[in-house]
C-alpha cells in the first residue's frame, strides 16, 4: 500500500483519532500473526473470533495504531461504528486514488477460473493485480483493494456473495471499469429464492459501476442475454451456442488435455488453445478474450497468453496415477459445476470405465433435493458407467441415475465408500471426485491414490 496517514485513514472512514498521533501507515493489518512494525492493526469482529482482544498485543508488535470500535485505554485507536464497514469504507477510497483498467468479475461459478485466465492476459500487457486465490469476500476483496499502487495499470478482482446486498458493496468499494458476470446458477438458492433472486443480486455489480461502463457477459445464459436491449450501457456477449454473441467460440476440438477453438470477434477469428478441457473453460476464456480486446491487445497476444494458463489446486485437476486417469474437483460443487466436470469426464479417452464419485452439494435449501435429483440425470449424458454416491443429499443423485440404468451405490459412510471402490477400481478407469468443499471428498480420492 502506498503511504496514507492514520487523520487520512480516520477520515475515511468516518472515525476518531484516540490517543494517537499522526504518523504515515504502508499497511492495515487485521492478523496479529503477520503484523509487521509500523502498521494500522484493524480489529475485526468474526462469528468465532473477536479481533479487539489481539489489539494490545498488536500494538506490543509495533502496530503504530488500532482501528477499533471502542476506545482501548492506553492503545491509540482510530473509533469506528463497525471495523467491518471500515475496512470496505477505507479500501474504496484507496482504491480511488488510481486509474487502473479494472475489472470485476462475478457469477454463480468460474469466477476464480475466469479472474485468473483475465489476470493472465492483461498481465501479458501491463502490470496486473489480482485477487489471489478465492478472496471474493468483504474481507478479501478490500484487502486486495489495500494491494494497488501507482504501478499497477490493471486490476481484476473477483467478487462472490451469499446473501443480496453484498455485490453492491463490494462493487461499490472496488468500481469496476468492467464488469463480468460468468453465469448464472444454483449457488446461494437458499438465500437468494429463485435463480431471478441470483440475477439481481449479481446485477448489483452495476451499483459501483459508471454508468457508461461496459458490462461482458455469458451470452449463452438465459437470464444474461437479455441485458443486451435492458440496459443502457454498452453490453458484450461471449458464447458457444448464441450465435449472436459478440465474442464466439467455433470449432471446439478437444485433444491431449488441451481445447482448441476458434474466437470471432467482430469479423476476426483467432484460434485459440488452453492446456484444459470443458466447454466452462472456453466460456473462461472467452470471458478473458473479451476484456482483452476492450483493454485494446492484440487478439495473437490474447491468443499467446490464453496457452500459458494453468489450471490450479482442486479446481478440475486431472492426473494420470499409474494406469488411472483421477479427476479431483472437491473443491466446491452446485449444479453447475457438478455438469462442468461431468461433461469433462465424459469428453475424456479412456481405455475402462468412466466412474463418477459424487457428494453432496450443500447450501441449496429447499431445491435441494430437486437439484440432487437433476444431476442424478447427467451422469448418463456423461457416458458415467459406474456411480458412487456420498452424503445424505446425494440419495437423490443415486435415485435419479439409478432410474436411468446407471449401476450406482451410495454411502454414507467414507470408510465404507473408499473400501467398495478400493475393490471396484480397474486398470484404464478414470474416476472423478466432486462435492462440496464440507464433504471433504478428497480424503477418499487420498485414501485410494497417495500420489495425489
Ligand atoms: P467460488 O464460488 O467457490 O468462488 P468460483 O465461481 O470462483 O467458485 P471456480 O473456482 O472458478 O468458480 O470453479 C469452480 C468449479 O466450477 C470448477 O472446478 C469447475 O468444475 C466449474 N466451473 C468453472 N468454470 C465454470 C463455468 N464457466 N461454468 C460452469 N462451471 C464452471
Ligand atoms: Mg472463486
Amino acid at each position: 500500500m502506498e503511504r496514507v496517514t492514520l487523520t487520512e485513514i480516520a477520515q475515511a472512514v468516518g472515525g476518531t483519532l484516540s490517543n494517537c498521533p499522526d504518523c504515515a501507515v504502508t499497511e492495515i493489518s487485521t492478523d496479529t500473526r503477520t503484523i509487521t512494525p509500523g502498521c494500522v492493526f484493524l480489529a475485526l469482529r468474526g462469528a468465532r473470533f473477536d479481533g479487539h482482544t489481539f489489539a494490545r498485543q498488536a500494538c506490543e508488535q509495533g502496530a503504530v495504531a488500532v482501528i477499533s470500535d471502542h476506545v482501548i485505554p492506553d492503545c491509540p485507536c482510530i473509533v469506528v461504528d463497525s471495523t467491518g464497514k471500515a475496512l470496505l469504507a477505507f479500501a474504496a477510497y484507496y482504491r480511488r486514488k488510481f486509474q487502473p483498467f479494472f475489472v470485476g468479475v462475478t457469477g454463480s461459478v468460474g469466477k476464480t477460473t475466469t479472474k485468473n485466465m483475465i489476470a493472465l492476459v492483461l498481465s501479458t500487457h501491463c502490470k496486473t493485480l489480482k485477487t489471489a486465490g478465492n478472496l471474493n469476500n468483504e474481507i478479501g476483496l478490500p484487502k486486495t483493494l489495500m494491494g494497488l499502487d501507482s504501478t499497477y495499470k490493471a486490476a481484476v478482482v473477483e467478487m462472490g456473495m451469499s446473501d443480496f446486498g453484498e455485490i453492491s458493496r463490494l462493487s461499490k468499494a472496488a468500481a469496476p471499469s468492467i464488469g463480468v458476470i460468468t453465469n448464472i446458477g444454483f449457488s446461494h438458492i437458499a438465500q437468494l429464492k429463485s435463480q431471478e433472486g441470483i440475477c439481481r443480486a449479481k446485477l448489483e455489480i452495476l451499483d459501483g459501476m459508471a454508468a457508461d461502463a461496459p458490462l461482458v457477459v455469458n451470452g449463452d445464459d438465459p437470464y444474461l442475454i437479455p441485458l443486451k436491449t435492458t440496459l443502457s450501457r454498452p453490453v458484450y456477449t461471449y458464447g458457444i451456442k448464441n450465435a449472436g454473441a459478440d465474442c464466439r467460440a467455433e470449432r471446439i476440438v478437444s485433444e491431449n488435455g488441451c481445447t482448441s477453438f476458434d474466437l470471432c470477434w467482430q469479423g476476426t477469428v483467432t484460434p485459440v488453445t488452453l492446456p484444459c478441457i470443458g466447454e466452462h473453460n472456453v466460456m473462461n476464456g472467452a470471458a478473458a478474450f473479451c476484456i482483452g480486446m476492450l483493454a485494446g491487445m492484440e487478439p495473437e497476444e490474447i491468443a499467446g497468453a490464453l496457452r500459458t494458463y494453468q489450471p490450479d489446486g482442486m479446481r478440475q485437476n486431472i492426473q494420470q496415477i499409474d494406469d488411472k486417469t483421477v479427476i479431483l474437483d472437491c473443491y466446491n460443487a452446485s449444479p453447475d459445476s457438478m455438469r462442468a466436470s461431468l461433461s469433462v469426464l465424459g469428453q475424456l479417452s479412456v481405455t475402462g470405465r468412466r466412474i463418477g464419485v459424487l457428494g453432496d452439494m450443500l447450501e441449496l435449501g429447499e431445491q435441494s433435493r430437486q437439484l440432487h435429483r437433476m444431476v442424478g440425470g447427467l451422469v448418463t449424458p456423461a457416458q458415467v458407467d459406474l456411480l458412487f454416491c456420498y452424503g445424505p443429499e446425494s440419495r437423490y443423485i443415486a435415485e435419479e441415475a439409478a432410474k436411468q440404468g446407471v449401476p450406482v451405490q451410495h454411502f454414507t459412510e467414507k470408510e465404507a465408500l473408499t473400501e467398495q471402490l478400493r475393490r471396484s477400481l480397474q486398470p484404464g478407469d478414470a474416476v472423478l471426485f466432486k462435492a462440496s468443499r464440507g464433504m471433504q471428498l478428497e480424503s477418499v480420492a487420498k485414501a485410494l491414490f497417495p500420489a495425489l
